[in-house]
This record gives structure tokens, C-alpha cells and sequence, in this order.
């Protein structure tokens, strides 16, 4: 049998816990959810909402929103939270810029979500591929708003640079965890290399909105939520999404509880107390979740706010 995370073969067994009663996919079964299907299918491309098994699937697909995972399907760091293939990657697909493209027109995108697996093994971690991809995607579609959710590139120098050259509106970069579990959850990551990344992009390019997101449930205590909080503004993200670990197998990182919807509800308005532009915290939210909703907020939220301190 092939195994999806041949690093992982090895690893304790961490029996899954019964969800509760709060995690519940919406369940729809609309013809959109089959256009969409279609149109990925159509051009072959690869979606986070299929290889991480998102559990907000049909929701999303019901209103053609997918998120693109783009160069390839197969990643190679070894997180142990995430559920995409793990292994060597394959080239390229030169064509896969257009196909982004023609993909975000025929599903009539407003705001398109474009994420990757991590490519360690490129010496720009990706970089030019992302910019082609966006700068594609813009030209047949330029009244659609375009967010990556990119990689670390850590250890790639200033590729990252190339990514924001080509001006998505929306720079993400996923924190995922505290630091304290970095070498059990993320060992491939730096903490303060992501932060870092979100700050510089910020001060690259002063209009472009950035965003994070955070797990919980992995082990982390709440005093360290709140550090990550403080140092995502000090590094000023305007955006941060929080939601519940969903522990994909056995063999990944164990799930330590599940955090009750009055517990997000009390993370976002610390987070809100905290500046952050925007939050959204719930137990099924993830970084895509509502990405175009939640872009017409943010725009919305930074005019109030450049009202606000023009009166005062
Ligand atoms: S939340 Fe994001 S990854 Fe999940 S289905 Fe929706 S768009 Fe896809």
C-alpha cells in the first residue's frame, strides 16, 4: 500500500476523540458543488479543500469557492497536523498559470485563494511560480481580488520578495501553533522566521492586507495564544483566523480537546481588543473559510479606520 505520509510509518498511534456536537459540516448537496468539481477537474488542478481533507468542503464548493493548491499535490516538509501528501514533488506545471486562470473565470471568482505545498527543493521555494500564477490570473481576471497563503520560504533568502512584487491583495502565512510545539507540529518551520515573513511583507508593501492563522487544540496553553496575538501585531497583521485542530489520523499530531464556541467567541474579542483589522475565530474556520466575505470586511474595516484617525 502507498502511503500519503511515509514519514509518519513510524509514529505512535493517537486514537482520534468523537467530535462534539459543534462540529458539524454544513451539509449541502447543491449543483454548484458539482460545477465546481467540475471546473477543477476540467483542468486538473489540485485543491486544499481535497487534500486536507477540509471539513468545510461542501459549503465552500457550494458556493464555488475552492482554494487552489498549487505546484503539486505532494509536499515536503512533514507537518504533523497536516494531512497533504508528503514525499518528492514533481516539476512544475508551466501550464498551470493559465489554467489557474481559466479556472478562476469559469467559476467567476470575486476574491480567488491560492495556496501551495511547501518546495523546499526549489531554490526560490516557489516564489516565481506564485508570481506567474498571480500575475496570470489578474490579467484575465482583473476585477477579481487575488490572496496567497504562501510557504515560509525559509531559507530562500528574499525569493518571498518576488511573491508580493506581483501584488496579491492578500499576503498570508499560517503560524499554525505556539512556539513551544513548533518541533513536534511544524519541525520544518521557524517561528520567528513566519512572523518575520508577515512583517516584512507588510513593510514591503503598506496597502497589501496580511493575514494568519492559528490552530488550537494542539497542546498550546491560553497565555501562549495570547503572546502570538501580541507578536502577529507587533509584526502588524491585520487579519487572524482561529480554529479548532482536527486530528486527520492515527498516526498525526495528537488532538489535546476541542475548544467549546464560547472559548473562540472569547479569543476573537481578545484578538479584536488586541487591533488586529479583522478576526475570525470559531471551531470550523480555517484560512480560506469565507475568504471573500471576509475581504469585503477588511476593506470596509481599514476606510472606518482611516476615518476614525483622520477626525481625531
Ligand atoms: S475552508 Fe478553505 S480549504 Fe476548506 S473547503 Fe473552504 S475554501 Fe476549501
Amino acid at each position: 500500500m502507498i502511503t500519503r505520509h511515509p514519514e509518519k510509518v513510524n509514529k505512535p498511534i493517537n486514537p482520534i476523540k468523537k467530535k462534539p456536537s459543534w462540529i458539524r459540516s454544513k451539509l449541502t448537496n447543491s449543483q454548484e458543488f458539482f460545477l465546481t468539481k467540475s471546473i477543477v477537474n476540467q483542468y486538473k488542478l489540485k485543491t486544499v479543500c481535497q487534500e486536507a481533507n477540509c471539513p468545510n468542503i461542501t459549503e465552500c464548493w457550494s458556493k464555488r469557492h475552492a482554494t487552489f493548491l498549487i505546484m503539486g499535490d505532494t509536499c515536503t516538509r512533514a507537518c504533523a497536523f497536516c494531512d497533504v501528501k508528503t514525499g518528492k514533488p514533481k516539476n512544475l506545471d508551466s501550464f498551470e498559470p493559465i489554467k489557474i486562470s481559466f479556472a478562476v473565470k469559469k467559476l467567476n471568482l470575486k476574491h480567488a485563494v491560492i495556496t501551495s505545498v511547501d518546495r523546499d527543493d526549489l531554490d526560490d521555494g516557489g516564489a516565481d511560480h506564485f508570481y506567474k500564477v498571480i500575475i496570470e490570473t489578474k490579467k484575465n481576471n482583473p476585477e477579481t481580488t487575488i490572496e496567497v497563503l504562501t510557504p515560509d520560504f525559509l531559507r530562500k533568502g528574499e525569493s518571498y520578495k518576488k511573491v508580493i512584487d506581483a501584488k496579491p491583495d492578500v499576503f498570508n502565512h499560517n503560524i499554525e501553533t505556539v512556539p513551544r510545539l513548533y518541533r513536534q507540529v511544524r519541525p520544518g518551520s521557524r517561528y520567528f522566521s513566519s512572523v518575520e515573513l508577515l512583517k516584512n511583507a507588510k513593510k514591503i508593501d503598506k496597502n497589501i492586507f496580511t493575514k494568519s492563522g492559528l490552530m488550537v487544540g494542539l497542546g498550546e496553553h491560553k497565555d501562549e495564544i495570547l503572546q502570538i496575538m501580541d507578536d502577529l501585531r507587533s509584526a502588524k497583521v491585520d487579519f487572524l483566523t482561529i480554529g479548532q485542530y482536527l486530528q486527520p489520523s492515527v498516526k498525526h499530531h495528537p488532538l489535546a480537546r476541542f475548544y467549546r464556541p464560547e472559548e473562540f467567541n472569547e479569543l476573537g474579542s481578545i484578538a479584536k481588543s488586541k487591533g488586529f483589522l479583522l478576526v475570525s475565530s470559531s471551531p470550523l474556520t480555517r484560512s480560506s473559510y469565507h475568504a471573500d466575505e471576509d475581504f469585503a470586511k477588511l476593506q470596509k474595516n481599514r476606510i472606518n479606520q482611516t476615518n476614525a484617525q483622520s477626525i481625531s
